[in-house]
């Protein structure tokens, strides 16, 4: 097929969003598919995942990768299917994982991480972007990190989340007593009866500062810290002596993006010092040597059915923007996903 023969759909960045992302902050485009070069495959888009960190990269805030250049399409990570290549090991109707970026085809070479799935798939489809993939491995490394003994109390913020949901169970595996926080009593519910929570704390609940500290009468040995700002504040005035903090996220924060300065300080920053503890952020991507070891666990505790995760699937590549929302509003379960096309 000649890819000249396609057109594609694009959301290009247009202006940075000044808190919640506005209509005219990205531009949904129709563009012609370029040529492939040699080294580079075309991937149709099927499903597109939608991460809290999309909103950073949005924002020109001093962050962990260059931040997206006004005019270009929008960065975002998916799983798509090859339509053509010119790359060796990659084949027209492999189903790949990678930066797709938000749009419907993409002609990528190897800086965009393609990598194929299994064949045949060991799980649905969209597991390989949550349970078993990069949200996955960042509940994986993140655990790993702090080096969870059995008995010790683990609390997990945006308990509910992809990744949340996952570290949960992960921590639950290795013998903790584990405490998520997360947006609403029906959530809270489901993570206690069905994902293996030893409680999860509403914190939409006015009184929930109580309820977190009679959840936790041995105080907390590790913060897997998804939210930060109140959230986090507060899980600081319950550390023990030597905790840690794994700082994986503070979306709380995020659509203060693009002013640095906008970001709420940690009132109680100084229980650190007083608990000697210690606080650790991480980027998934710089641990790549752990993938492999950690997809295989994800993998075996997800096959024995000791690993369940939840998924909120938005139809239509058109919704990308306003689905992403979902993310700040917490109007989710689990991992959230655009579906763009099915494969063929
Ligand atoms: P989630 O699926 O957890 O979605 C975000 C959730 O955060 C919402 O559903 C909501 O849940 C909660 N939330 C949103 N706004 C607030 C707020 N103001 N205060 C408290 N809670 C809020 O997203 P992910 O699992 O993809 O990501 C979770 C965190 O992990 C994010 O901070 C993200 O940036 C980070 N992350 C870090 C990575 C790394 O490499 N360090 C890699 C991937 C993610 P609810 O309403 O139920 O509380």
């Amino acid at each position: 097929m000649s890819t000249t023969a396609l057109t594609n759909r694009a959301y290009r960045l247009r202006r940075r969003p000044v808190g919640e992302p506005a209509a005219g902050d990205l531009e949904l485009v129709t563009e012609p598919v370029p040529e492939l070069a040699d080294g580079e495959i075309l991937v149709r888009t099927l499903y597109l995942s939608l991460d809290p960190t999309n909103r950073l990269w949005m924002s020109d805030m001093r962050q962990y990768s260059p931040p997206v250049e006004l005019g270009d399409v929008m960065r975002g990570i998916g799983i798509g299917e090859v339509v053509e290549s010119r790359r060796e090991g990659f084949e027209p109707g492999m189903l790949v994982s990678g930066y797709t970026q938000w749009q419907e085809y993409c002609v990528a070479g190897p800086e965009a991480g393609f990598y194929p799935l299994p064949d045949p798939l060991e799980a649905p489809l969209t597991a390989y972007l949550g349970v078993l993939g990069h949200t996955g491995l960042t509940a994986y490394v993140g655990i790993e990190m702090a080096d969870v003994a059995a008995g010790e109390t683990v609390v997990v913020s945006a308990a509910s989340g992809a990744v949340g949901c996952i570290a949960g169970q992960i921590a639950k595996d290795r013998g903790a007593h584990v405490v998520g926080i997360a947006g609403g009593g029906e959530k809270c519910r489901h993570m206690a009866e069905n994902r293996g929570f030893d409680t999860c704390i509403d914190r939409n609940a006015p009184d929930w500062r109580a309820q977190f500290d009679a959840a936790t009468p041995n105080g907390v040995d590790v913060d897997f810290e998804n939210v930060g700002g109140e959230v986090m504040d507060h899980v600081f005035m319950r550390l023990n002596l030597n905790a840690r903090i794994i700082l994986c996220g503070m979306i709380s924060q995020y659509d203060a993006a693009g002013t640095d300065s906008d970001w709420q300080g940690q009132v109680n920053v100084g229980q650190i010092l007083m608990q000697r503890a210690t606080m650790r952020g991480f980027i998934v991507s710089d641990h790549a040597d752990q993938f492999p070891a950690g997809l295989a666990y994800l993998s075996e505790l997800y096959a024995d059915g000791r690993l369940s995760h939840d998924e909120t699937i938005v139809e239509g590549f058109d919704e990308a923007l306003t689905a992403m929302r979902r993310l700040f509003t917490g109007e989710k379960t689990g991992k959230l996903l655009v579906h763009v096309a099915d494969p063929t």
